[in-house]
């Protein structure tokens, strides 16, 4: 618990928000699938979050104008991006000179066009930690910021104490998210460890919104999902 304790010490003064340690074994294939080697031999993930500004998202509706989604690409985005990548470079140096294997994965990556994914989901990794569970738009969502938080995570061999295991999801009747995508592009299906995210989420119907946004205007931004979920606008 010592190590736990120091990293969390650490990042909290860093400015992070949220903490949480989970044990991959209870995931390895998922993880293993899709980062692949790269990922391979890490048993622990670290998940660090950060909310997000309220009045920065709550201008969401607003994103067809210019101001409102500059402002959310630059200060929900762009800006704490770069706080989560740095504090996780931070606290990676500390977890590597205390003699363990570490690999911090950035906060935004794409590492397969196919499948659009990263080399690891910082979602699944915040999940199994115990901070919240995959709503039915297939973001985290906490109990108290809804999906307003952005994730980054660090997987290490460190002999790490997990913080928790994935919450029960608390969605309900609420299809919120559902209804408000412009692209229909959830089925409203609940999180189901055992299918695939392809079983709730077309991610290209989302990426084939963003491209054609971003030929009318540079900044194409969307996150209806985001704002709108009962959790984070309460
Ligand atoms: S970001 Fe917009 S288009 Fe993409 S899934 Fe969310 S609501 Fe739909
Ligand atoms: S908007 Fe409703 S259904 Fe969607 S993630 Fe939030 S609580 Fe779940």
């Amino acid at each position: 618990m010592y190590l736990n304790t120091k990293i969390e010490d650490l990042a909290k003064r860093l400015g992070i928000a949220y903490f949480g340690v989970a044990d991959l074994s209870n995931a390895l294939d998922t993880v293993l699938n899709q980062g692949g080697d790269i990922v391979k031999g890490y048993p622990y993930s670290i998940s660090l979050g950060i909310p997000l500004l309220h009045s920065i998202v709550d201008q969401l509706p607003n994103r067809h104008q210019r101001a409102a989604a500059l402002n959310y690409k630059h200060h929900a985005y762009d800006i704490i991006n770069q706080r989560l990548d740095i504090t996780a470079s931070i606290l990676s140096s500390f977890i590597q000179e205390q003699g363990h294997r570490v690999l911090p994965i950035p906060a935004a990556e794409r590492i397969d066009d196919e499948r659009i994914c990263a080399s690891f989901s910082h979602k699944l990794g915040a999940g199994l930690s115990g901070l919240g569970w995959i709503g039915k738009s297939c973001l985290l969502i906490t109990p108290e910021h809804g999906p307003r938080v952005r994730w980054t995570s660090i997987l290490t061999d460190a002999p790490l104490v997990p913080t928790g295991k994935l919450m029960d999801e608390r969605c309900g009747d609420c299809i919120e998210c559902v209804n408000i995508c412009p692209v229909n592009a959830f089925s409203g299906r609940a999180f189901n460890c055992h299918e695939p995210r392809e079983a709730r989420y077309d991610a290209r119907k989302c990426e084939k919104y963003f491209n054609k946004m971003e030929v009318r205007s540079k900044s194409a931004v969307c996150g209806m999902c985001l704002y709108i979920c009962p959790y984070g606008r309460k």
